[in-house]
């Protein structure tokens, strides 16, 4: 065993990069690697992306931070974008997408409370969920194997399946909002679809009830829409952001729509470092660059390119069960673990993530070009050949 006075929380991968540039990676030998991982789906706009570079370096030479106490200008501006592109008139900026997700629970309970009183407080999440690993959201989490031995959890969360009769039917008095992911990214690439959102959105009305959007990993564009509800045509009453938004530089949104985030007044909710100015330059031109370079058309193609080679893949062997996903965020769902498979593909030079036991999870830049997907398939087609044999 390698001493390390790390925790044992990660099971890491026996590689470490030192310097990256767009679609590559290098480790610290110097060996070169495809990275369709984005680093989780946050580096959205490839790796050392000149305008953020940039842009942070300009940002760090002048001012990092000086807390929520005073105006932060480069906040308006990104919440004033935001706002025009998400049809979500307000943001309350955070560091990360758990946090984000703390502040989505926080203000649609409170929000609920003021509105009918002190019993309305339960969200409903749904089965194969992640929501983050902060004691609430991991409650929110529909998964098991992330709660063990973290007992008690906070209570107000029910975990229903995704069947609209059955949220309609869990749906009573005390509950105040349903939280969804558009696309299911950890729990195995998952997408919701366009009609049982849009009958959500119509339940949630009916009801009388919040409608949350987690798109921390669906939002930047990574299904080729900015925010994947776009897609379905259905705004949420919340939305929370987090990975993409800074490319590598922590910072997490939650945006909603403007009588509900009156819920929220002065010394409701706060965070030291959420929207500080190096934060605030990196979403700024993460923002800026997708509108510039016209990433989300690029996304859109490159997703049907990567889409349509998965298929030819998944036709030729009967180790795959399904392609699934949206625009560059596509699972290739198979029927054993991909644990050695992920491990192959780092040996061939090709960086890839499991979601879930079974789901290989391919999460290009935006800025990938069909050379580079040429490559990965390859890679990965090889990868495949030789854990199976
Ligand atoms: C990654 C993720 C989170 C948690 O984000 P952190 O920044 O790790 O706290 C929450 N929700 C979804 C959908 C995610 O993919």
């Amino acid at each position: 065993m390698k001493m390390t006075s790390l925790m044992n929380n990660y099971a890491r991968l026996p590689v470490a990069f030192a310097k990256g540039a767009g679609c590559k990676l290098w480790d610290v030998e110097g060996r070169e690697y495809l990275d369709f991982t984005s680093g989780i789906a946050v580096t959205n706009l490839g790796h050392a992306h000149p305008k953020v570079t940039a842009a942070l370096q300009e940002q760090a030479g002048t001012l990092l931070h000086t807390s929520n106490l005073y105006e932060i200008p480069l906040q308006e501006q990104v919440a004033g974008k935001l706002a025009e592109l998400s049809g979500l008139s307000k943001a309350f900026f955070c560091n990360s997408g758990a946090e984000a997700n703390e502040a989505a629970i926080k203000l649609a309970r409170r929000y609920s409370q003021l509105k009918h009183g002190a019993h309305k407080y339960e969200i409903l999440t749904l089965h194969d969920s992640f929501h983050g690993r902060t004691l609430a959201t991991v409650s929110a989490t529909c998964k098991p194997k992330y709660q063990e031995g973290f007992a008690p959890l906070m209570p107000g969360f029910q975990y229903v399946e995704k069947d609209l009769d059955k949220i309609e039917a869990a749906i009573g008095e005390s509950t105040c909002a349903v939280l969804v992911e558009p696309v299911q990214g950890e729990g195995g690439v998952l997408p919701l679809g366009a009609e049982f959102l849009q009958g959500l959105r119509e339940l949630c009305d009916a009801k009388g009830i919040l409608l949350l959007f987690d798109e921390v990993q669906t939002g930047i564009g990574r299904t080729g829409h900015l925010f994947a509800c776009q897609a379905a045509g259905v705004l949420p009453d919340i939305m929370t952001l987090a990975k993409g938004l800074g490319n590598g530089v922590p910072v997490g949104a939650m945006l909603a729509r403007e009588e509900v985030a009156a819920a929220f007044a002065p010394g409701t909710h706060g965070s030291t470092f959420g929207g500080n100015p190096l934060a605030m330059a990196a979403a700024l031109a993460v923002l800026t660059a997708i509108e510039e370079e016209g990433l989300l058309a690029h996304a859109v193609q490159m997703g049907e390119e990567l889409r349509a080679r998965l298929q030819q893949l998944a036709a030729t062997d009967p180790a795959i069960v399904e392609v699934r996903g949206q625009g560059l965020l596509q699972g290739l769902v198979f029927d054993r673990p991909v644990g050695p498979l992920v491990s192959k593909c780092l040996e061939k030079g090709l960086l890839v993530l499991s979601a879930g036991e079974t789901t290989l999870r391919l999460l290009p830049p935006l800025i990938v070009t069909s050379a580079d997907l040429h490559l990965g398939m390859t890679l990965l087609e090889a990868a495949i050949k030789e854990t199976s044999a």
